[in-house]
């Protein structure tokens, strides 16, 4: 590959090799020792321009400072919107299915969903599904009420979890949940 390169373009690889070959030939410690003034010098030269003065007319100075005053304002403006919650992670409860759920937000991820009794606010526990029944579903039991309070068809746990945060998430997108703070569940 390199050797059709050299030969497509036989003027740039004399060059090339011209240069390596007399970087290679030279003394190496001259070389790297006018390499490194070189790089010195050029960091002194680059700090006497950046601490000697200079004169620009006052209205030029003027609107600098505003630019600069605008952008600081902008910065902070967009820091502050970021860190204020969105609207929807005030809608942390629901009735869903007949069971009051409730949970909590990693931003758009919604955690720790937990099904409660709607009549109690007993925390309800499930029943795996009968896997040789043909009405396959997931059930949620109240221990106090001694009752099925609901059953989700379909598959297990897993799956009756997604059915809840689908419609929760159905209801975030198309803006159905209540907007109030003091409309809690
Ligand atoms: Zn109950």
């Amino acid at each position: 590959m390199a050797e059709m390169w050299a030969k497509k373009h036989p003027i740039v690889s004399g060059v090339v090799i011209a240069a390596l070959g007399s970087m290679v030939f030279e003394e190496p410690r001259a070389f790297v020792a006018s390499f490194f003034s070189g790089i010195w010098s050029l960091v002194i030269r680059g700090y006497q321009w950046v601490i000697s003065d200079v004169s620009i007319p006052w209205w030029l100075f003027i609107i600098l400072c505003l630019l600069s005053a605008i952008v600081v304002i902008q910065i902070g403006y967009h820091l502050l919107q970021k860190e204020e919650a969105p609207d929807f992670h005030e809608y942390r409860a629901d009735f869903i299915n007949g069971v009051k759920w409730r949970w909590g937000w990693h931003g758009r991820q919604i955690s720790n969903l937990t099904a409660y009794c709607p009549n109690c606010d007993y925390q309800l526990t499930y029943i795996n599904p009968d896997r040789w029944s043909d009405d396959i579903g997931t059930s949620f039991y109240c221990d106090r009420c001694s009752s099925v309070i609901s059953k989700i068809k379909g598959g297990g746990l897993d799956y009756a979890l997604g059915v809840v945060r689908r419609e929760i998430d159905r209801k975030v997108r198309n803006q159905l949940y209540p907007k109030n703070k003091n409309d809690k569940r």
